[in-house]
């Protein structure tokens, strides 16, 4: 375990007498005993724990990390709820060490040491590894939204932004003129001290609320100008309909489920197929899942190298087609075998009158033949135009033998009236077609079936067990950290499984 100064702390248990107490209403099977030895095996000598307003020794962080963890897995986040459990339930108590910590201490210790709630998913999950928990076979990917802590009401449009603004600033220069006559005309009729109709309150009022546009305006300009790599002079290209919220500038408007929009962060998860674990875990403000593959995928890496899994052990990363990109089914190997969805349907299952003519798109591509594969299965072999031969030689002309097209059910989808054969011309796509060619290999589409039922669980878990579909803090760090702890939390109830109980408990506590 490591070791954390004591004479730094408040004292783990300080309190006999409670813990005694204790003893008797926590059995010894009870999973708090095995939730305690994760907690102090957790290395939270890197936790920020403020002293109290006078001085006093600061709670002990394997106290408050457990106090915030347990809650978590309990859907309790409100950290006066967790103050009021600390001091009235006996497994908080117990976590507590007796200490009961005020809300606002437990407030701090969340938001201080939201980057070091990164350091501790990490080490759950490699606990996890180490145990023999989660193995790394098969890892399945998945987004969510988890709501912002705002309101589509407590937000603006850069069109309106710049409407705004010009009214405010000409309201301002109205009341700043009126202001001496009103001031003196409100003097005569309410007196000097009046409470009254103010043309200064007015005033302050249109001044803060242009100050508060004006600072999300230049902040949004100046996100669009680092996106689009311009200059601080440069004017950035923004739409009219873009909007920013005044409470959590970091969140961004997204689809939530129904065709219900708000404001919201994309919560990512890479879940380990044997055990439910957690293994790889982000939150960022970007809607599209696509771009989240390649930083779960090398916090997948990180974790075999970490743990020493060779090549020949390879770690199945399967992902819908909200993931599907050219480059993401391009890096494929290394360890790592992608199964990424191509398209959401089958194109050969589409027969109605209006399905469109097969493209590229429909065909699957066989890297170790060279050839492409067309819906109803046949090989489209590789044309190479013989030397000497008259025309523009292509190398990317793939041919289907016309003895299959012509006995083909689906030829009416693939074939124009003039053709009797289907050409393909490939000149790039080969990866995406490669990616659709293994997936329609029975055996990677059962693993990729299992997609669905090791990730969506995970979700489910979080959002209905718990609670956990809004966020509570704002911001983007915040938010992220809101997140991890809920994943390692996660996590740790995944390891409740499989630690021994512990032989002795309460009996044996130094009484200090
Ligand atoms: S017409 Fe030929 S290439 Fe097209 S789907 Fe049928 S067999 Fe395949």
């Amino acid at each position: 375990m490591p070791e954390i100064p004591p004479e730094r702390f408040k004292p783990y248990t300080p309190n006999v007498h409670a813990v005694v107490r204790l003893e008797e209403a926590l059995p010894p099977e009870h999973p708090v005993h095995v939730f305690v030895d994760l907690v102090r095996s957790i290395d939270l000598g890197h936790f920020v724990v403020p002293s109290g307003p006078k001085g006093e020794k600061p709670y002990h962080p394997h106290a408050l990390f457990g106090l915030l963890a347990w809650g978590s897995l309990h859907g309790v986040r409100s950290s006066r709820k967790l103050a009021r459990l600390a001091r009235q339930e006996a497994t908080f108590v117990y976590l507590a060490g007796g200490g009961a910590p005020p809300y606002r201490t437990l407030a701090r210790c969340r938001r201080d040491n939201a980057a070091a709630f990164t350091t501790v998913f990490q080490e759950t999950v490699v606990l996890a590894l180490r145990l023999g928990l989660a193995r790394l076979g098969h890892v399945a990917l998945d987004g969510t939204k988890l709501r912002a802590n705002t309101s589509k009401h407590k937000a603006m449009s850069y069109g309106w932004m710049q409407r705004r603004e010009g009214q405010l600033k000409a309201e301002i220069a109205r009341l700043v003129a009126q202001a001496a006559a009103q001031d003196a005309a409100e003097d005569q009729e309410y007196g000097v001290d009046s409470d009254g109709y103010s043309v200064d309150e007015e005033l302050a009022r249109r001044e803060a609320r242009l100050a508060k546009i004006e600072a999300l305006r230049a902040r949004l300009e100046a996100e669009q100008r680092t996106e689009q790599g311009l200059t601080d002079e440069q004017p950035p290209v923004i739409e009219d309909t873009e909007q920013r919220s005044f409470a959590d500038g970091d969140a961004r408007m997204m689809l939530l489920k129904r065709g219900d929009y708000g404001y919201a962060y994309n919560a990512q998860a890479a879940v380990d197929e044997a055990s439910g674990v957690i293994v790889a875990a982000d939150l960022t403000n970007v809607a599209p899942d696509e771009g989240h593959l390649p930083a779960l995928v090398t916090q997948v890496r990180t974790l075999r190298a970490t743990t020493g899994r060779d090549d020949a052990t390879p770690t199945t990363v399967s992902a819908d087609a909200g993931y599907f990109s050219h480059d993401n089914a391009t890096e494929d190997g290394d360890g790592i075998d992608r199964l990424i969805a191509a398209g959401r349907d089958d194109p050969a299952a589409r027969t109605t009158a209006d399905a469109p003519r097969f493209t590229i798109e429909a065909f699957g591509y066989d890297p170790t033949a060279d050839a492409w594969v067309c819906p109803a299965g046949t090989r489209l072999r590789r044309q190479v135009t013989p030397s000497g031969a008259r025309g523009r030689p292509t190398t990317r002309r793939y041919q289907a033998d016309p003895s299959d097209c012509q006995a083909c059910p689906l030829r009416a989808r693939c074939l124009t009236p003039a053709e009797t054969y289907r050409v393909l011309v490939a000149r790039r796509g080969h990866a995406a077609g490669a990616m659709r060619f293994k997936l329609r290999q029975p055996a990677a589409r059962r693993r990729y079936a299992r997609r669905k039922v090791i990730v969506e669980p995970v979700f489910g878990q979080l959002k209905e067990d718990r609670g956990f579909t809004m966020l509570s803090l704002r911001g983007l760090v915040l938010a992220s950290a809101e997140y991890l702890l809920a994943c390692l939390a996660h996590n740790l109830g995944k390891l409740l499984r499989v630690c021994p109980l512990p032989v002795a408990r309460p009996a044996t506590v130094v009484a200090v």
